[in-house]
């Protein structure tokens, strides 16, 4: 059900009632777990590295919640990228990606231009003209808003109105925002990846990815080919994942009403220097007063934040980006990134407050 009505549902509707099963009397209303990898021929499942009904709920769930008709998915967020990159991009083919973006994304791209598999051109996403201009000649335009971890902006209306047809395929990782917050395949964009780890599964429990379009022959070939390389998701993470996805406009609204207050407040702090939000999302990064060290030991300090990496948990997490020999070289070594969970906000405050103060600023020169 995708419509009461003439309306279109609304998103927080559509997360609760979504892919799951007919209403047969005695039969149970939500999705379970179908550990199995052959079914009775003559269904439309038979061997379960072609499908199976955690995915088909799954995929049909997420295809709704972003609004497209196909989704494929995957045991990963980056299996889902790559096996994208691998279909769309043509040998020797032009990429434009993002400077910042979800670095092993960033990590693959570079891997395949230095192989000469790929031309990679890296641009500024906050300029539409750039994108556009770069966007000449390309295979695929990478996207992602908020980028990650400098929470840099794109117009992906403006960058999918200004692609001329048959031009490049315009694909947006919207793991940050979520469907709760944009639905870029409505922007124009042709494809959607998510890392499903995150705000969709929402615990920090499961491993998986997902895309999404409507783009019949891509999609088609991304499940031909998953089937034959076998790069599927188990039945327990698809499972654990629809549970999540059960409760992602609350989670994500909360969340985001938390990054709010937070980034408020960490833009007076006598402690930080520079905060990146751009009043979307639950992500915020921020750099402090001080140096490498004193970042770690605010991030090592709380007790209530964990520092972990990853994001859009139900709990806040912490981590200073540089810490990882993969993330771009002109992310400031005192960037602190936020994934603001769905505590009390003023616990949180507080928790980090006292790390900050107890780590960085002026107070200890
Ligand atoms: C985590 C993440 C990925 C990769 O997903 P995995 O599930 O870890 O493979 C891709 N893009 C973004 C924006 C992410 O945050």
């Amino acid at each position: 059900m995708t419509h009461i009505g003439e309306r279109p549902l609304s998103v927080a509707t559509t997360t609760v009632i979504a892919g799951r099963p007919p209403r047969r009397p005695g039969e149970p209303f939500s999705v379970g777990i179908t550990p199995a990898s052959a079914l009775h021929a003559g269904g439309d499942n038979e061997y379960t590295r072609y499908g199976n009904p955690g995915w088909d709920a799954f995929e049909s769930a997420i295809a709704e919640l972003e609004r497209g008709r196909w989704a494929v998915c995957y045991p990963s967020g980056m299996a889902a990228i790559t096996a994208l990159l691998d279909v769309v991009v043509s040998e020797r083919g032009i990429v434009v990606a993002p400077h910042h973006a979800y670095f092993e994304t960033l990590g693959f791209l570079r891997g395949w231009q230095s192989r000469g598999r790929i031309q990679l051109r890296s641009v500024d996403v906050t300029s539409t003209a750039a994108v556009l201009a770069a966007a000449k000649g390309a295979d695929v335009v990478w996207l992602e808003s908020p980028t990650n971890p400098t929470m840099e902006l794109a117009d992906i209306s403006a960058i999918c109105a200004g692609i001329p047809r048959g031009g490049p395929i315009v694909v947006v990782d919207n793991t940050t925002a979520t469907p709760v917050l944009q639905q870029p395949l409505d922007m124009g964009a042709d494809m959607v990846v998510h890392s499903a780890t995150k705000h969709l599964g929402g615990h920090s429990d499961a491993l998986m990815g997902v895309t999404v379009s409507n783009n019949e022959a891509v999609m088609n070939r991304l499940r031909e080919e998953r089937g034959l390389r076998g790069c599927t998701p188990g039945v327990l993470e698809t499972f654990l994942v629809i549970r999540g996805v059960r409760t992602l406009a609350l989670r994500v609204e909360r969340a985001q009403d938390n990054a709010r207050v937070i980034a408020e407040r960490l833009r007076s702090h006598s402690a930080v220097t520079r905060v990146y939000y751009p009043g979307i999302g639950a992500m915020v990064s921020f750099e402090v007063d001080g140096s490498a060290d004193d970042a770690d030991n605010v991030c090592a300090q709380t007790e209530i934040w964990t520092n972990a990496t990853s994001l859009g948990d139900v709990g806040s997490l912490l981590e200073r980006r540089r810490r990882w020999t993969g993330e771009s070289v002109d992310i400031p070594e005192s960037l602190i990134r936020l994934s603001v969970g769905i505590e009390g906000a003023d616990d949180l405050w507080d928790d980090l407050n006292r790390s900050l103060l107890r780590n960085c600023g002026t107070r200890l020169r």
